[in-house]
């Protein structure tokens, strides 16, 4: 049963993407991978690869464990650019290529809540010395 109501959601979230109306774009679609392919051999790319860290749960990683990620998706109109192009780990890309866009924004919050701890302790100690 709960299986079946999210794949109902996963369809009305591919109608929502336009996904339907994709197909005439193909040739748009392989100049980008054209394009992500130049790039991930471009000096430009090693040097971000070369830091090691994923652009969304900011964790190290060997050069070899990052891909190429795309902020705003090819099939949503994005475009192969060093501004629209983010090293992430495996672990996060696979997450944003499977979750619903809602769901992605959960993952980001638990990701960052893992880092926070040490800010609300502050936030308290503060509140302490006022009162
Ligand atoms: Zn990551």
């Amino acid at each position: 049963m709960g299986k079946k109501s999210l794949r109902n959601k996963r369809s009305e979230h591919k109608e929502l993407m336009g996904f339907s109306g994709f197909d005439g774009d193909q040739d748009a679609f392989k100049a980008e991978r054209e394009k992500a392919r130049e790039m991930r051999a471009s000096q430009w790319w090693k040097r971000q690869l070369a830091k090691g860290v994923c652009f969304y749960c900011s964790k190290e990683f060997k050069p070899a464990e990052l891909t190429m990620d795309h902020l705003v998706p090819v099939a949503r109109g994005g475009k192969t650019t060093k501004g629209n192009v983010v090293c992430a780990c495996k672990e996060c890309n696979n997450q944003k290529k499977y979750l619903l866009p809602m769901e992605w924004e959960q993952y980001l919050d638990t990701i960052k809540k893992d880092d926070a701890p040490e800010a609300d302790n502050l936030d308290r100690v503060g509140q302490a010395e006022e009162q």
